[in-house]
C-alpha cells in the first residue's frame, strides 16, 4: 500500500497517513508504535501533553528515525519562550533525535499567558531556522489566531492541525490554510468512533465494500487532508492502512460532508475558551 507524500511549505515531505499516539500508555506505546511500523505506518503522532515521546522514540530509534516522519507539540504550559527552549530539548532528547520532522503549538490558549501566542510561535521559528524542527506548524488555531501570525511574524505555519470528521467540516479554517499553504492535519478523523454507527456512513461503507472507518479515513485523505486514527488493535490498525485502493464518488463525498454538525458535532474542546494547563 503506497502513502501519498504530501509537500509541506518547509519544502519537505510528509505521508499523509499517520498513526496517533494519543491516549496510549507509556507501556503500551513501544508495541503500538513498532507494530504499526511493521504494518508500514511511515508516520507518528505524539506531543509532550501524552506523556510518551520517550517511547514513541524508543520504538522509531529501533526502526530506523530517518524511515520515520515523527510530529511531536509543545505542552501547554510552556509557552512562554524559556519554558518552550526547555520543553523543546527534552523532546528532542526524549525522542532521541537532533531534529524533529514537524514542531507544532498543541493550543493557541488566546485566554492564558495575556493572548501571547506569537512569541511562542516566534520561538518555534528559532528551532525551524536552527534546524532542529524541519517544520513548524499549530494545531487548534482559529481563523484570527493564523491571521494574526500572517501579520505579526514572516513564517507561515506548515500545518494547523484541528478536529475534523464527518460531523464537524471545520471549512472555515480548512479553507484559510488552502488559501496560505497550510496544510490541514484532521485529529480525530473517525471522531474516536462516534461517526461509524452513522447510516449514511455504514451505507457508504457497503456500497464500497470496506468498513466504515476506511470510508471515513477515504474521504479525509481525498479531501487533501493528513490524518493519523489511533488504535491499539492491530487488526484496526491494518483496515485504517488501507485506505489507498478505493475511492469514494462524488455523491459519495457529498453525502459525508453534508453530515456536518458545526459546533455541535465537536468531540473536543472549543479553542477558543480551551485552557487546560496539565500540573
Ligand atoms: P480517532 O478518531 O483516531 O479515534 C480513535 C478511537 O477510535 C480508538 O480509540 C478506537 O476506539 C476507535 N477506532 C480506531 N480505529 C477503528 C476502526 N478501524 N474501527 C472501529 N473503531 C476504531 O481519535 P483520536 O485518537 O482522538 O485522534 C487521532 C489522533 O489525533 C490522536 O492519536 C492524536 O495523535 C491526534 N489528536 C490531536 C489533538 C490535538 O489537539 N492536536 C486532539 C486529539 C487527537
Amino acid at each position: 500500500m503506497n502513502v501519498p507524500d504530501l509537500t509541506l511549505n518547509s519544502g519537505t515531505t510528509i505521508p499523509q497517513l499517520g498513526f496517533g499516539v494519543y491516549q496510549i500508555e507509556p507501556e503500551d506505546t513501544v508495541e503500538a508504535v513498532s507494530r504499526a511500523l511493521e504494518i508500514g505506518y511511515r508516520h507518528i503522532d505524539t506531543a509532550q501533553m501524552y506523556q510518551n515521546e520517550a517511547e514513541v522514540g524508543e520504538a522509531v530509534q529501533a526502526f530506523g528515525r530517518e524511515q520515520v516522519f515523527v510530529t511531536s507539540k509543545l505542552n501547554n504550559g510552556f509557552h512562554r519562550p524559556d519554558d518552550a527552549r526547555r520543553a523543546f530539548d527534552e523532546t528532542l532528547s526524549k525522542l532521541r533525535t537532533d531534529a524533529v520532522d514537524l514542531f507544532l503549538i498543541h493550543w493557541p490558549l488566546p485566554t492564558l499567558y495575556d493572548g501571547d501566542f506569537v512569541s511562542t510561535w516566534q520561538t518555534l521559528v528559532e528551532f525551524f531556522r536552527d534546524g532542529r524542527a524541519k517544520a513548524i506548524g499549530v494545531s487548534n488555531f482559529q481563523v484570527p489566531h493564523l491571521e494574526r501570525l500572517a501579520a505579526e511574524t514572516d513564517v507561515v505555519p506548515a500545518v494547523n492541525q484541528i478536529e475534523v470528521h464527518p460531523y464537524v467540516g471545520n471549512d472555515e479554517v480548512r479553507s484559510y490554510g488552502q488559501a496560505h499553504g497550510i496544510l490541514t492535519e484532521a485529529w480525530s478523523p473517525i471522531a474516536q468512533g462516534q461517526v461509524l454507527d452513522d447510516p449514511a456512513v455504514v451505507e457508504i461503507a457497503s456500497a464500497v465494500g470496506r468498513t466504515p472507518a476506511q470510508a471515513v479515513l477515504r474521504w479525509h485523505v481525498q479531501r487533501g487532508d493528513i490524518v493519523f486514527p489511533k488504535s491499539t488493535t492491530p487488526s484496526r490498525m491494518q483496515e485504517n492502512f488501507e485506505i489507498f485502493d478505493f475511492s469514494l464518488d462524488d455523491a459519495q463525498m457529498t453525502a459525508l460532508t453534508a453530515l456536518d454538525r458545526g459546533e455541535q458535532g465537536r468531540t473536543g474542546p472549543n479553542p477558543d475558551t480551551f485552557d487546560y494547563v496539565p500540573d
